[in-house]
């Protein structure tokens, strides 16, 4: 039987809905995301356009900046400290990638904790630990509410992390040993990948690399969450877990694209309305 697929779509549909609930609740009162794009990107155009398009569904302005690409990293520092002091605007984030010679961390430490609405600034990964944080990390969060949204008993689940970023493998562990989930992250130091992804429930893939999990690294009914973003060689986006394989051994399964993306926006939307004030 082919696994069920966990629409990322639908359910980030159903959030924003929810989350326009609580913009309407809120008032009169701005609610504005900046995003802020140092030369073009097609990729990140393509995110942009995205964000833009599900901001306003739910009744967030977002004011799209593009810097020139020979943007210095002291000029963004500069402009990131104007939008820091801006009383208008609720939260920001930098699209990547960055050009060379500006440093993504040296950036996130720079804006605004509460205004750090993808989540990546060390204090808001650092209240990751206590439960419940503010601002998590949109994609962790992302992949945390669609393996939710499968009604599985996650206390003593088995999971298995593969990938131990900073902004997806690392988090994501975090936020499902909250559910008493037993959590093993695995890494490129991971001597034995198959051993540890074909006795887990939950198996989480953000690495960037398609294929590397497959239907026969997999136990029957396992819930399998797809991070990756790859473009195949055809040109066509695929995620790191190989769909046809695993699709006829999972028991729920994220589509590539259609899956963690869309709750990914969904995430940073919930998050902008919280830095704005808003309870939700
Ligand atoms: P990243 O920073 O490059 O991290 C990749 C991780 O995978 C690293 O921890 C790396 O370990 C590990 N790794 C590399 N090869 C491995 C292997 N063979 N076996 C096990 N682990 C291995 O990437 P990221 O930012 O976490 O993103 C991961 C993927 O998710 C990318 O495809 C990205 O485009 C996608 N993504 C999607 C969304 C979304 O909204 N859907 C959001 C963010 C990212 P080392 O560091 O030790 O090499």
């Amino acid at each position: 039987m082919p696994a069920q697929l966990l629409d990322g779509r639908q359910i980030a549909k159903r959030m924003r809905e929810r989350l326009r609930k609580a913009r309407d609740a809120f008032g009169d009162r701005a609610v504005r995301l900046v995003s802020l794009e140092i030369g073009q990107n097609p990729a990140a155009a393509v995110y942009v356009r995205n964000q833009k398009r599900a901001a306003a569904e739910v009744g967030i302005e977002m004011e799209v900046v593009n810097l020139p690409v020979a943007t210095s990293e002291a000029e963004l520092l500069s402009t990131i400290a104007e939008l820091n002091n801006r009383a208008d605007v609720s939260g920001m984030l930098v699209q990547r990638p960055m050009p060379p010679g500006i440093d993504p961390r040296t950036v996130q430490m720079a804006i605004d904790p509460q205004k750090d609405v993808e989540g990546m600034h060390p204090t808001n990964m650092g209240t990751i630990l206590y439960k419940e944080p503010l601002l998590p990390p949109c994609t962790a969060a992302a992949a945390q509410q669609l393996i939710v949204e499968t009604g599985m008993d996650l206390r003593g689940a088995e999971t298995v992390v593969v990938g131990h970023s900073e902004i997806v493998g690392k988090p994501i562990a975090v936020l499902l040993l909250h559910h008493l989930s037993t959590v093993t992250v695995c890494h490129i130091g991971t001597k034995n990948l198959i051993e540890h992804t074909r006795r887990a429930d939950i198996v989480v893939v953000a690495v960037g690399k398609a294929g590397l999990v497959h239907g026969d690294m997999l136990k029957p009914g396992a819930c399998v969450i797809d991070v990756g973003i790859n473009q195949g060689p055809d040109g066509k986006i695929v995620g790191d877990v190989d769909f046809k394989s695993a699709n006829a051994v999972a028991g729920f399964l994220t589509p590539v694209p259609g899956g963690v993306g869309p709750v990914t926006v969904a995430m940073l939307l919930r998050n902008t309305l919280r830095a704005a004030g808003a309870a939700i």
